[in-house]
This record gives C-alpha cells, structure tokens and sequence, in this order.
C-alpha cells in the first residue's frame, strides 16, 4: 500500500475512482508540492453515492472517505452542468441524466433533444465544479469554479468527455470538446477551481 502522509513527502490523494477526471486533476495538480495519487491506487479504495443536497456535501464525503482510509491530505470534487432552459438541470444530477446505463453521447443526445425548442440566446448553460480539501493539518476547505456557455445545436469535436461535444464557449468561439487538454484547462469549471485548490496548497 502507498504510504500515508508524512512531514518530508507530503501525499494528495484524488478521491476519484474516474481514471479520465483523475489524470486530469493530476496532470493539473503536478505543480504542487505534494506526491498527487489517485484513490484508485489504494486497496479498499471506495466513494460514497453522490447523495448530498450541494456539490459540496458531495465533495467532502469523497475526500473524507479517501482522507480516512489513507490517513492523507485529499482532495474530492462534484461537477455538474446547469442548463437555464431546464430551470438549472442537470446540476447535481449531471452524471446521472437520462438514467443509468447511457453512455456520454447518449446523455448529451437527450439533452440537445430537451432543447430542440430553444432559441440559441436562451441556450445558457454554466459548468461548476467544487473542490473540497480534507487532511490532517489542513482541516477542510472549499473552493469553486464556474464556466459560462451555450448548449450548442449540435455536437462538435471529439476531445474531452461528458457534455464537451455541446457545451460552446463563446469567448473560442469552439466547443469544449475542441479544445485542447491545455485550453480547456485554462478556462474549464475544474480548471479555475482547480487553481483555487493549488493557491491553497501552495500558500
Ligand atoms: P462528477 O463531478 O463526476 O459527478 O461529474 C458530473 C457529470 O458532469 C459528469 O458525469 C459529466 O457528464 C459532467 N461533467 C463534469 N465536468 C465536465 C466537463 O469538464 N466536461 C463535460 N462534462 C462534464
């Protein structure tokens, strides 16, 4: 097993069992002066059902479970997509949309379908992301990010994952799924918490 958090080598453990989303949090986080591993690397690695009421309740019963078991500094987040059209759904059902058992092109599907309706100036839509930090000499902490777009009328590009191919970013003119790992980054939901976190952690 890893080892647990010690003064000289400090370890962040990503409380995510998504092997996409931890790579990027990690490859994100590689500038912090922490040894970052995923939860999954851990025996008996597990994550409570996303039942909270707020993103944020979500995010901290994922970074205490990974803080708990690993006896490490650990960082848990909760995303979802807010449409306005649908007064704010997906939000905190983002990753449940449509049911289980679809696949991301599936949900995306379903939801430019809710849409077909919809004017594109009404089509506003914001990706959040919360960041919860639980460990031993942190106590808990959490921080946010929020990215404005449109729900495009079809799908374009073929990077990313989840609801990129429709999520439009006006100020690229290009949807997420056509940006680059780097530019999405930058102007991502979990990018600008993200750096929230790495702020934390560095200062
Ligand atoms: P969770 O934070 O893992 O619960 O993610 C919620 C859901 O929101 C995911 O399953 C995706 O469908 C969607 N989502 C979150 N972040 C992104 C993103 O960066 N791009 C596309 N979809 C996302």
């Amino acid at each position: 097993m890893p080892s647990a958090l010690s003064p000289s080598s400090p370890v962040l453990v990503i409380a995510t069992l998504n092997p996409a989303k931890g790579r990027e949090l990690q490859a994100f986080l590689g500038a912090v002066p922490f040894r970052v591993r995923l939860f999954s690397e851990f025996p008996g690695a597990r994550l409570p059902e996303e039942t909270g009421r707020t993103y944020a309740q979500n995010a901290f019963g994922k970074a205490h479970a990974a803080a708990s078991l690993t006896g490490a500094l650990a960082l848990g987040d909760d995303s979802g997509l807010e449409v306005d059209a649908i007064a704010g759904a997906p939000g905190l059902h983002t990753a449940r949309f449509g049911g289980p058992g679809l696949d991301d092109r599936a949900r995306w599907g379903l939801l430019l379908e809710r849409l077909r309706d919809v004017a594109p100036a009404r089509r506003t839509a914001r990706f959040r992301c919360v960041i919860a930090l639980v460990g031993p000499a942190h106590g808990e902490k959490v921080v946010e990010g929020v990215v404005e777009g449109m729900i495009a009328e079809a799908p374009r590009g073929s990077g990313g994952f989840g609801f990129d191919p429709v999520f439009f970013y006006p100020p690229l003119g290009r949807t997420f799924a056509e940006l680059s790992d780097e530019e999405k980054a930058r102007v991502s939901h979990r990018g600008r918490a993200l750096e929230a976190a790495r702020r934390l952690l560095t200062g």
